[in-house]
């Protein structure tokens, strides 16, 4: 694993003793609440355990959707894809930035329904989301056969490169004055008087006032050796990029079997939404009542194993202050992808777009996608610990609504007006449903 040299922690560039708040995790989400409290002038250090985007965020399929979302998350995703566009203006770097919509295609009439549904239930957002018929689907996709029963389709959905884009970002925040550090983990938390005073990191101490935890799934272990436990749980993901192929329509494209996202570098990210691999851990003995409603929704296209992941580093551990920590045992998580599920991918890919046909696969690669039960946000305070500010829970849609959840907990951080309501997401909504109360 290599560090950018810009961010790579020296000898001669240390962290500061002291900072206004500190951000955990250098993904989308931990990049734009930094680079937004920089904007605002806000002392802010970012410590990154691995590299910047080195985990989900680099590795996703580079969708920016609104279309299909958890209507509690759309206020949020409609800010997130007006930063989006500024940050397409303001970075001197073409991260494959590019409103050309975004489509669901309907193989059967269940399907259809789903989304005549959705859209039925976003109309009071007036957003652009229509119905195409059947012809109008198979002038999108390429095809002339009526395979399909329709398609919804959102012109204004976004794409872009995930593995340049974040990387950029931290760019722009460092330019704004925020302080990144690659390969430098937080072990801990210090705390006094039920309030957050400090980081605890492998170089040394951080004072500071505040901290966000934006570890994506590794939120759940570094609260459980806080006594904190926080409802996520991890699922391998997989993704596949083709070599240069002829143009298929300029906007991802997503079937029940495989879903296409034309790439800067002239080939397609090709996937298949919701396949995953669930790896039983301690943890999902825990929360398994959580899950059950997901799971049962699920479980034709999840495959639920006992694997190394048991005793791997998103398994169960505690550890000082003063020990080596599963976060710098696994600098970067990098789960070996489903050889058998991304040969399928590929398969029903070259049929329904005959013009991948021939086209090879240049690499594949595999990403851990943290899940909270309901597949929305965690956010906001944690166990009343004062001064910790958790966003996370990003439940395998985060690319694009990162930067709206990364903004929303900078303002809770700094004490600032929110852009759009945080209740939905607190995380303490499990435990109500349940009339639970104390830690999450
Ligand atoms: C295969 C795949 C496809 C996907 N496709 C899409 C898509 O098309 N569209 C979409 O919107 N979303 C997609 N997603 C989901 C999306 O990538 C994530 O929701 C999003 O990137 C999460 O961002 P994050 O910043 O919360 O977490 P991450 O990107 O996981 O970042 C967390 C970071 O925190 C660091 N960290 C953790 N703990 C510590 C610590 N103690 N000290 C220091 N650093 C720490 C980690 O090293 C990591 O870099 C996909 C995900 C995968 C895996």
């Amino acid at each position: 694993m290599t560090a950018s040299p810009e961010f790579a922690l020296q000898p001669d560039r240390m962290p500061p003793e002291r900072t206004g708040i500190v951000v955990i995790g250098g993904g989308v989400v931990g990049v734009t609440a930094a680079l937004m409290m920089a904007q605002w002038g806000i002392p802010v250090v970012l410590c990154e355990k691995g590299r910047i985007a080195g985990e989900q965020s680099s590795r996703n399929w580079g969708w920016i959707r609104l279309q299909g979302r958890d209507l509690r998350e759309v206020p949020l995703m409609l800010e997130a894809q007006a930063l989006w566009r500024q940050f397409g203006e303001r970075c001197a770097q073409d991260f494959g930035l590019r409103q050309k919509g975004i489509a669901y295609v309907a193989a059967t009439d269940a399907e259809l329904a789903e989304h005549e549904a959705w859209l039925e239930s976003v109309k009071p957002f007036q957003l652009t989301s229509r119905m195409l018929n059947a012809a109008e689907t198979d002038a999108l996709i390429g095809r002339d056969d009526r395979a399909f029963r329709g398609a919804i389709l959102t012109p204004t959905d976004m794409h872009a490169e995930p593995a340049l884009a974040v990387p950029a970002l931290a760019r722009l925040a460092a330019a704004e004055g925020a302080q990144i550090f690659e390969r430098l983990a937080v072990r801990t938390l210090e705390t006094a008087g039920g309030r957050v005073t400090g980081v605890i990191t492998e170089a040394g101490r951080i004072d500071c006032s505040g901290v966000i935890l934006a570890g994506g799934a590794w939120c759940r272990p570094f609260l459980e050796n806080l006594g904190l436990s926080l409802p996520q749980l991890a699922v391998r993901s997989q993704a596949q990029r083709t070599a240069p192929a002829p143009r298929i329509a300029d906007g991802p494209i997503g079937t029940p079997m495989a879903s296409i996202r034309p790439r800067l570098d002239g080939g397609y990210t090709l996937g298949r939404t919701r396949a995953a691999r669930f790896d039983l851990i301690p943890a999902a003995f825990t929360h398994f009542l959580r899950y059950l409603p997901l799971l049962r929704d699920r479980w034709r296209m999840v495959k639920i194993r006992l694997g190394p992941e048991f005793f791997g580093a998103l398994g169960r551990h505690r550890w000082g202050p003063d020990q080596f920590s599963p976060m710098e045992q696994a600098r970067v998580l990098d789960p070996v992808p489903d050889a058998r599920l991304l040969d399928s991918i590929l398969a029903e890919a070259q049929r329904i777009f005959p013009k991948l046909q021939g086209v090879p696969v240049v690499e594949r690669w595999g990403g851990m996608i943290e899940v909270s039960p309901d597949e929305v946000p965690l956010l906001g305070e944690v166990g009343g610990l004062e001064g910790l500010t958790l966003a996370t829970g990003l439940s395998g849609h985060g690319f694009g609504l990162g930067p709206g959840l990364g903004l929303l907990a900078a303002q809770l951080a700094t004490g600032r007006e929110p852009v759009a309501d945080p209740a939905p997401f607190a995380v303490d909504r499990f435990h109500r449903r349940r009339g639970a109360h104390g830690a999450v």
